[in-house]
């Protein structure tokens, strides 16, 4: 059996358990995820016993290439992509059909509902995102790929970074670097954030050049055969002072976050709660006085999205899983000063975890002394 008529297969199941009599699937990424089909602007309806996918004309060629053994339903420009599902939905006579609810806007929903007459269309979360949580070995070779094209990206970037260098610049040259080394494009757009600006756990590039403060904060990934990596490190900033000050107080944060970051990842392994692992983390972090710096949640999966399933964080009730991948990322950050963030993508695996991720972290690795 092929990986997507696997996945199909355990979907099906679920749909069948709702019990719905099928489930549109909405979102682009879940449709490639099922089917293997690359393409957009096209649902995916699964049944108990049949998946077809609706799709349009300018898609035929792509979809004999990605999935030619898929049943399909494809549209002439005489329809749009509503009516089209409509029409397969009363063909096969369907009643109660679950819709995901985060792949439609909710006048994409209201508009299907118009249609689809004598139907219960409801809306439906997380059943496709639930089986994308554990990853198969195909999936872990893509984000280790991916893995690889970032780490290279990050050492071509310190390897060119110029004092004179806006945040926007390095941005760019993430960018660059990613797609040489491989990549099909940045998971994300960047964060770089240049001294006092690193306490902005998710800001917007600015102009500020890296020799206007000390250190900064980069926070990057790539992209590769659709698998996003997320990582994050503190550097020096090339060409500044160092002024003595700065780097005992900085020295002090990055400590207490790369220790709660160990203590977390050691926490890692199946059966264990993310509240147990984000706890590990917290818990250390508010010890040392910062409780109230770290602002947010410890990680989150990674895969198709840059942010999936499980959540790790303290009001997740999730519980790892062998086959998981999840960035585990705690922070300090100060106002008027800075925030020092260290993210690594680690896997669940049966007998504990792996760390995925191979930049060194230590105090010594943000710059040379
Ligand atoms: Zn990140
Ligand atoms: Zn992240």
């Amino acid at each position: 059996m092929t990986i997507h008529a696997r996945r199909l297969k355990d979907l099906a199941r679920a749909v069948r358990a709702a019990p719905l009599d099928a489930l549109l699937v909405a979102k682009a990424c879940n449709v490639s995820y099922l089917t293997g089909f690359t393409g957009d602007s096209s649902f995916c309806l699964v049944t108990p016993k049949r998946t077809i996918l609706i799709s349009d004309e300018r898609y035929r060629i792509q979809i004999d290439d990605d999935c030619p053994n898929l049943e399909t339903h494809i549209r002439g420009h005489d329809k749009n992509t509503y009516q089209a599902v409509a029409e397969v939905v009363a063909n096969l006579g369907l009643r109660d059909v679950g819709i995901e609810a985060s792949g439609v806007t909710l006048q994409e929903f209201e508009t299907l509902r118009d249609l689809c007459k004598n139907v219960n269309l409801v809306g439906r979360t997380g059943y496709v995102e639930k089986l994308r949580a554990i990853k198969d070995e195909s999936e872990i070779a893509a984000l280790r790929r991916s893995i690889s094209v970032a780490e290279k990206a990050f050492a071509a970037m310190r390897a060119t970074l110029q004092p004179g260098d806006s945040e926007k610049q390095v941005g760019d040259l993430i960018d660059h670097y990613v797609r040489r080394a491989g990549g099909e494009c940045v998971a994300f757009p960047p964060i770089v954030g240049v001294g006092d600006r690193s306490a902005l756990p998710h800001m917007t590039l600015s102009d500020r050049r890296v020799e206007e403060a000390d250190f900064l904060l980069v926070d990057w990934g790539a992209r590769v055969g659709q698998y996003h990596s997320d990582l994050t490190r503190m550097l020096w900033a090339p060409g500044a002072s160092r002024k003595r000050a700065v780097e005992s107080r900085l020295r002090k944060i990055y400590t207490v976050v790369l220790e709660a970051q160990t203590r977390a990842i050691a926490a890692l392994g199946p059966g264990v709660s993310v509240k147990v692992v984000d706890e590990a983390a917290r818990g250390y972090i508010a010890d040392a006085g910062y409780g109230k710096n770290f602002t947010h949640g410890l990680g989150h999966g990674i895969g198709l999205e840059i942010h999936e399933a499980p959540a790790v964080r303290s009001n997740s009730d999730d519980v790892l899983q062998a086959g998981m991948v999840v960035t585990i990322e705690p922070g300090i950050y100060l106002p008027e000063f800075g925030g020092v963030r260290i993210e690594d993508d680690v896997l669940i695996t049966p007998g504990g975890h792996e760390i995925l991720t191979s930049v060194p972290r230590e105090w010594e690795s943000l710059g040379e002394e």
